[in-house]
């Protein structure tokens, strides 16, 4: 799924295929909303009678409406373009290690209404529980739009063939197809994709839109596990068999604390929520049993945090450790993939300003360029909904996207 590059379309001529003018004229309407269509076939560089089919279609298939008009300051007022996005809903799931969030929202990523609960350890109860609140939201907002399906957020790996999910470490749970199991319950199309995947489809998609098409960059989250999305010239990598990415796990020791993927010494074994907290508490990661007594110890990163600005040394330290393995972790995927930039979201992000010069130190030290060590790190602040923009763009995104070749 590939987003229309609207800065550089030179193909927009009379021999262009219709399907392609027609997703840039839609993806322009959609990034400059609203304007008029002698605005759109300016934008477009090609005569306005070249627009006005394109238009047609457009508005005869419901992707955009005509609206308010505008004001110019003399003569007839043109009749505007905008996407219609709000009376086009979905749903987005995110399944996080300790809670559940579900999200209905319009075609533009605008929140309808969110709920929250406990992620239970069965699928079979996750199931029943989202499918439950899907049922009561969509009752209660009867009136906001016809809901178009349900995009799913898993903290681990998908098979885009079988859309199973085949391994989510910090959840225990290994092959099984959550996504046909949400679908049958709730009789709507679902798609399923991995957390660290759907952040960065949330900044391709349901961000500022600033970004180029062509974009390569990387998002990180750090958080109950780590993970990354990979997306290389405005396209996500995925690899021969959906399992690229999966940085979380590279091994920064060969025989460090104990990792929920069942290895050891993975970057995520030393920079993950609970590794952290485990650090300051003294604590070994010898096994997953470890994890759930660390689990009822309640003390979170933000807590941490908020001790070392309240001058505790040990949680200063703590969090400086992880900043430091966090740096030669990004430094790996640095010297790996070269992205224009890294953007890095996740609980620590609180304590950026902590971690980020021992995380920098690292980085600097082990890539190899200089050009490299100056690749821009962004703190995305903590923002729980990227999660749950990604689960959404996952269902609107196609309408924008591409046409696929072949
Ligand atoms: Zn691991």
């Amino acid at each position: 799924m590939r987003r229309i590059d609207t800065r550089n379309f030179s193909r927009a001529t009379r021999t262009t295929s219709k399907e392609i003018n027609r997703q840039i004229a839609l993806n322009l309407v959609r990034e400059h909303q609203p304007l008029s269509r002698a605005e759109l076939a300016r934008h477009m560089g090609v005569a306005r009678g070249m627009v006005t089919p394109l238009v047609n279609e457009l508005l005869a298939d419901g992707l955009i409406y005509e609206g308010t008009t505008g004001n110019p300051p003399r003569g007839r007022k043109p009749t505007l373009l905008h996407v219609r996005s709000h009376d086009r809903l979905a749903l987005a799931v995110d399944v996080r290690l300790s809670q559940t969030h579900v999200m209905l929202c319009d075609f533009s990523g605008q929140m309808v209404a969110l709920e929250r609960f406990a992620t239970p350890a069965s699928p079979e109860e996750l199931v029943a529980g989202v499918s439950a609140r899907i049922e009561r939201m969509l009752s209660s907002h009867r009136d906001a739009g016809a809901c178009e399906g349900i995009g799913l957020v898993v903290p681990g790996m998908v098979d885009r063939r079988t859309g199973n999910l085949v391994h989510a470490p910090t959840l225990g749970w290994r092959d099984m197809d959550l996504r046909g199991a949400l679908s049958e319950a709730t009789g709507m199309m679902v798609q399923i994709e991995r957390d660290a995947v759907a952040c960065a489809l949330s900044m391709m998609w349901l961000g500022p839109m600033k970004g180029n098409a062509q974009d390569s960059f990387v998002y990180l989250t750090v958080s109950d596990g780590v993970g990354a999305g990979l997306v290389v010239n405005g396209e996500v990598f995925r690899g021969h068999r959906d399992a690229a990415g999966e940085f979380g796990h590279i091994p920064l020791s060969l025989d460090g604390p104990y990792c929920l993927c069942g290895s050891r010494g993975c970057l995520e074994a030393f920079t993950s929520s609970p590794a952290t907290v485990a650090r300051y508490l003294g604590r070994d990661l010898v096994s997953r049993e470890s994890y759930a007594e660390l689990r009822e110890s309640s003390l979170t990163v933000t807590d941490l945090v908020a001790l070392a600005r309240g001058g505790d040394h040990r949680a200063l330290a703590a969090l400086e450790e992880s900043g430091r393995y966090l740096g030669v972790g990004i430094a790996v995927i640095i010297n790996a993939l070269n992205p224009a930039r890294i953007v890095v979201g996740g609980e620590l992000l609180s304590g950026w300003d902590l971690i980020s010069p021992t995380m920098h130190a690292a980085m600097t030290e082990r890539t190899l360029t200089s050009g490299a060590a100056t690749t821009p790190v962004i703190p995305e602040p903590a923002d729980e909904q990227t999660r749950l923009r990604g689960a959404a763009a996952l269902i609107i995104a196609p309408m924008f996207a591409a046409p696929a070749v072949g």
